[in-house]
C-alpha cells in the first residue's frame, strides 16, 4: 500500500492525485514546470457541472460532483465554491423536447434536475432574452476557483514539490531537464496536453477554448451558471471551430463569458494568441441569449488548451506497456469537475477501495490503434 510515488504536473489533476496518494500512506513527489495550478486549471472556467454525453461522462461528473459537495466545506473562501446551480436553456419547442430524458438521466445518476418553463425562466434570470421556450435547472452543480483549489489540495497532500520539467519516463521515475532523476515506484503522468511530450502516442489533441472576463461595477447580474443546450453540439460534435452560448456569475459581480472549441492542427503549439474572429462570435452567440451583456465592458481575454481525447472521456489507470506508470490525462473541457473522481479511478485502479465508477472503462487500452495513430 504505502508505495512511494511522483506526479508529474502540478495542476488540479494532479493536485488531486496527489492528496489521494498521500492518504494512501506513501511520500508524494509533484514535479511541476510551471506555476502549480497555472495551466488548463487557471485558464478554465471552473465549472462544476454533471454532462451527460455518455453513460462514464454522466457517472465520472455525478460522482465528481458529490466529492466535491464533500470538499467544499473544508475549502478556504478563496476557493470561491459556490453552489449556484447550473440552467440549461432551451431557446426553442424543439430543444426543450429534448430536456426530458436529460432530465431522467440526471435523476438516474442520483442528481436533482428541475423542468423550467418560459415564465419560471424569465423570473429566474431576468436578464435573459424574452422568447426562450424554457430549460432545465440541475441546482448541485456549483463553480470553484480551480488554481485556489489545486493550491489547498497539494499543500493538504504533504507532497513535495520539486520545481522543474520532467523529461522523459526512466524504470522506476523521471528524468528531469537537467539530469536529475526522481525514482519512485508509481509515476503518474498528469501535466495535461504536455503529456503527450512525455508519451507521443497517448491519443490526446490540443482543443484552444477563449474566455472574456467583464468589468466590476456591470450591472448585469445572472444567479446561475447559464448554458445554452446546444452546448454539448458544441463540445462534442464536429472537428469545426465551434461556440456556445456559457456565461458564469463571478462573486465580483462579474460575468465569466465562454466558449469557444478550435482543435490544433498536428504539430500546431499551444499559444496565447487570441482568434478575433471566433472570439466575435463567442460574444455574438452570448449577446443573443444574454442581450445586456453588450452593455459590459471586458476586462481580460485569455485562452487555454483542453488535452482531448478521441471519446471525449479522461484516461485513467496504468499505462499499458509501462510498469509503474499511471495515467491522468485527457479531461478536455471537464478536468475541474472530474479532477476528484479521476483521483478515486485511480486510487481504485491502484488497488485501493472500489469506487461506483469502476464499471466504466478509463483505461488507455479503450482505444484502437487507429484512433491513436490518427489523435
Ligand atoms: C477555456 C477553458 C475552459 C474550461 N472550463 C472548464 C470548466 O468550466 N469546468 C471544467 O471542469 N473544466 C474546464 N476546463 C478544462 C479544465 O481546465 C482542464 O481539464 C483541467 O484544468 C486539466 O487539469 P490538469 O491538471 O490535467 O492540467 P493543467 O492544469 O494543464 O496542469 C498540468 C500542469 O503540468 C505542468 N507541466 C506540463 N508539462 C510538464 C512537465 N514536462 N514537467 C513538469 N510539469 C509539467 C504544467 O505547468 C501544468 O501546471 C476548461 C479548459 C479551458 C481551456
Amino acid at each position: 500500500m504505502a508505495e512511494t510515488a511522483v506526479v508529474i504536473g502540478g495542476g488540479l489533476v494532479g493536485a488531486a492525485c496527489a492528496e489521494m496518494l498521500s492518504r494512501r500512506g506513501g511520500a508524494v513527489t509533484v514535479v511541476e514546470s510551471g506555476v502549480v495550478g497555472g495551466g488548463a486549471t487557471a485558464a478554465g472556467m471552473g465549472h462544476l457541472v454533471v454532462m451527460d454525453d455518455s453513460p462514464a461522462q454522466l457517472a465520472l461528473t455525478s460522482r465528481s460532483l458529490e466529492l466535491w459537495q464533500d470538499l467544499a466545506g473544508t475549502l478556504p473562501a478563496a476557493a470561491e465554491y459556490r453552489q449556484c446551480g447550473t440552467l440549461w436553456v432551451a431557446s426553442d419547442e424543439e430543444e426543450l423536447a429534448g430536456v426530458t430524458p436529460k432530465q431522467a438521466a440526471y435523476h438516474a445518476a442520483g442528481r436533482e434536475a428541475e423542468l423550467i418553463g418560459a415564465a419560471e425562466l424569465a423570473r429566474l434570470e431576468p436578464h435573459l432574452r424574452g422568447g426562450l421556450a424554457g430549460g432545465l435547472r440541475v441546482p448541485g452543480d456549483g463553480v470553484v476557483y480551480a488554481p485556489v483549489a489545486a493550491k489547498v489540495l497539494l499543500e493538504r497532500s504533504g507532497a513535495e514539490l520539486v520545481r522543474g520539467r520532467a523529461e522523459a519516463l526512466v524504470p522506476g521515475g523521471v528524468r528531469l531537464e537537467g539530469g536529475r532523476v526522481l525514482k519512485a515506484d508509481l509515476t503518474v503522468v498528469a501535466n495535461g496536453i504536455q503529456a503527450a511530450g512525455l508519451l507521443p502516442d497517448l491519443p490526446l489533441r490540443g482543443r484552444r477554448g477563449q474566455l472574456v472576463i467583464t468589468e466590476r461595477g456591470g450591472d448585469v447580474r445572472v444567479n446561475h451558471q447559464l448554458v445554452e443546450l446546444g452546448y454539448l453540439k458544441s463540445a462534442h460534435g464536429s472537428d469545426e471551430d465551434s461556440v456556445a452560448f456559457n456565461v458564469q456569475p463571478r462573486p465580483t459581480g462579474q460575468l465569466l463569458i465562454g466558449s469557444s472549441r478550435q482543435f490544433l492542427r498536428p504539430g500546431q503549439p499551444t499559444s496565447g494568441d487570441l482568434d478575433w474572429p471566433l472570439l466575435r462570435r463567442m460574444l455574438a452567440r452570448a449577446a443573443e441569449y444574454l442581450p445586456d451583456v453588450a452593455t459590459l465592458n471586458a476586462l481580460r481575454v485569455w485562452t487555454g488548451t483542453r488535452a482531448a481525447s478521441p471519446d471525449h472521456l479522461p484516461i485513467i489507470g496504468p499505462h499499458p506497456e509501462r510498469a509503474g506508470v499511471y495515467l491522468a490525462v485527457g479531461h478536455e473541457g471537464l478536468g475541474i469537475t472530474t479532477a476528484l473522481g479521476t483521483a478515486e479511478v485511480l486510487a481504485s485502479r491502484l488497488g485501493g477501495a472500489a469506487s461506483v465508477l469502476d464499471r466504466h472503462d478509463f483505461g488507455l487500452t479503450r482505444h484502437s490503434l487507429k484512433e491513436v495513430a490518427h489523435a
